[in-house]
């Protein structure tokens, strides 16, 4: 594995790099960034979680001419909570480089502050397509100074039917520009994509199966689904576990049953408010409930790094959406385990997946249950109504939890804070007195409204 300082990169870049935790390039990384930086036109497949953000995040800063305000990057996503996570990594990556302004165009929230925004100028954009066209059709996003475009997670755009937009959008933008393509797959559909809007692309791809050493793939044949998953989660006892439904219905089918027998559980989908969503994400990324059911779209992109589950409630309807989904655990080295349902129906699926993959096909009735006792969560939330707009930092929250109420560093999570709230993952074992400490203290002299969330 190469070092990010082995390909000519600038000292403060790779300095940031390193105070991030990167050191070593992915594989993916290492195979693009020089061609991207070369100006070519680029396909490159890998498999999620191999560091695709970075590789055109790094490709696109540097060229970035930061004295002029005018869009030069466009960034195209399939969902809202994948556009949030690239916003967020782009602009840590960006630490190094003043004044860089890098702007969120999605779905669920008002336009009129995206507008306002638009109208201050912002060098890179990343949205997704359905919020990219209405800006055009109303005219406060002019794309015709892009000199990079970025079709990330290509694959799934197409899945979801955004062709037509996507093409749409293209077609605002100038001929003369550099495009890169990411996908975690590359079928015929991407294919045929790519050879519309791409010029002489060059080809990366990096190994797309998972190594069976990093992510154990078990199979289990039921016709009784929510007896084996209950089975299942009892036997395997995961601290962070993901399940895939192929509806919405059946994610909220799902999560009730598991509710009922005392799991700490919620479900997400597309039918719920943006601001539930992401409440339900946060949750599940700090570690106030550890199972959350899904649909695909839904988990999309999620890059929570500790699920240490995956659960194919539902086999899904095609074989590359397997491959995304088991993505989603064994991350950055760690070990990871996915346990798939299925039925007589579906051989056929298994045998296409068993292409691809090492599976093993296990007897449920084979795992033993020790211990019928359901894992507790190990935080909660909580949540204040105060935020960015007030200026408070995480270290004003950790300091009123450490020093006034004198709990330790070590009870307190993730620290997320918006402009108008945070949220404060707290170990439950100490969450009433840290609750009822900060009620009855102020955090810089303020007194805030402070609730448990569950
Ligand atoms: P992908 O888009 O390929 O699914 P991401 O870009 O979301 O993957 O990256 C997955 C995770 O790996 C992220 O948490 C990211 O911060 C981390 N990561 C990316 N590049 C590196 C690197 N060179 N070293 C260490 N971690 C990295
Ligand atoms: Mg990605």
């Amino acid at each position: 594995m190469k070092k990010f300082n082995s390909i000519n990169l600038p000292q403060k870049l790779v300095e940031n790099l390193s105070l991030l935790g990167y050191e070593t390039m992915t594989e993916i990384q290492e195979k693009a960034i020089p061609e991207i930086l070369n100006s070519h036109d680029v396909i490159a497949q890998a498999k999620t979680g191999s560091g695709k953000t970075a590789t055109f995040g790094i490709g696109i800063l540097l060229q970035i001419d930061v004295k002029n305000f005018d869009p030069q990057a466009l960034i195209i996503c399939p969902t809202r909570e994948l556009a949030s996570q690239v916003t967020k990594e782009l602009q840590r990556i960006a630490r190094f480089i003043h004044n860089i302004k890098i702007l969120n165009l999605t779905g669920g929230v008002g336009k009129k502050g995206q507008i306002h925004s638009l109208r201050y100028g912002a060098h890179i954009i990343v949205g997704t397509p359905g919020r990219l066209a209405d800006h055009l059709r109303i005219k406060s996003l002019n794309l015709q100074t892009v000199k990079i475009l970025v079709l990330d997670e290509a694959d799934r755009m197409l899945d979801m039917g955004f062709i037509e937009v996507i093409e749409e959008i293209i077609a605002r933008t100038p001929n003369e520009k550099q495009t890169l393509l990411f996908s975690a797959t590359f079928d015929e559909k991407t294919k045929k994509l790519a050879k519309g809007i791409l010029k002489n692309p060059i080809e990366v791809k990096v190994d797309s199966s998972h190594s069976p050493k990093i992510i154990k793939q078990q199979f289990f044949q039921t016709s009784q689904k929510n007896d084996t998953t209950k089975k299942l989660l009892h036997h395997y006892r995961p601290s962070s576990c993901l399940i895939f439904c192929n509806t919405k219905i059946q994610t909220e089918k799902v999560a009730d049953v598991l509710y009922d027998e005392g799991f700490s559980v919620m479900a997400i989908h597309g039918d719920l408010e943006q601001k539930e969503r992401d409440e339900v994400l946060l949750q599940f990324a700090n570690g106030s409930f550890s199972i959350l059911v899904a649909t695909d779209v839904a988990a999309r992109g999620l890059d929570i790094d500790d699920i240490n589950v995956i659960i194919n409630y539902d086999l899904p309807r095609e074989k590359d959406v397997y491959t995304h989904r088991i993505g989603r655990t064994g991350r950055a080295g760690k070990e990871g385990i996915s346990l798939s349902l299925f039925n007589r129906n579906d051989s056929f699926k298994i045998d296409e997946i068993r292409k691809k993959n090492e599976i093993e096909i296990i007897e449920i009735d084979s795992l033993e249950v020790k211990n019928l006792e359901i894992l507790k969560p190990v935080n909660q939330t909580l949540c204040i109504d105060g935020g960015k707009k007030d200026k408070l930092s995480a270290g004003d929250i950790l300091g009123a939890i450490t020093k006034k109420l004198g709990i330790e560093g070590k009870y307190v999570g993730k620290i997320d804070i918006f402009r108008f709230k945070t949220y404060v993952a707290i170990n439950q074992k100490v969450i009433d007195e840290v609750y009822e400490g900060l009620k009855n203290n102020p955090i810089k002299a303020r007194n805030y409204r402070i609730w448990k969330m569950d």
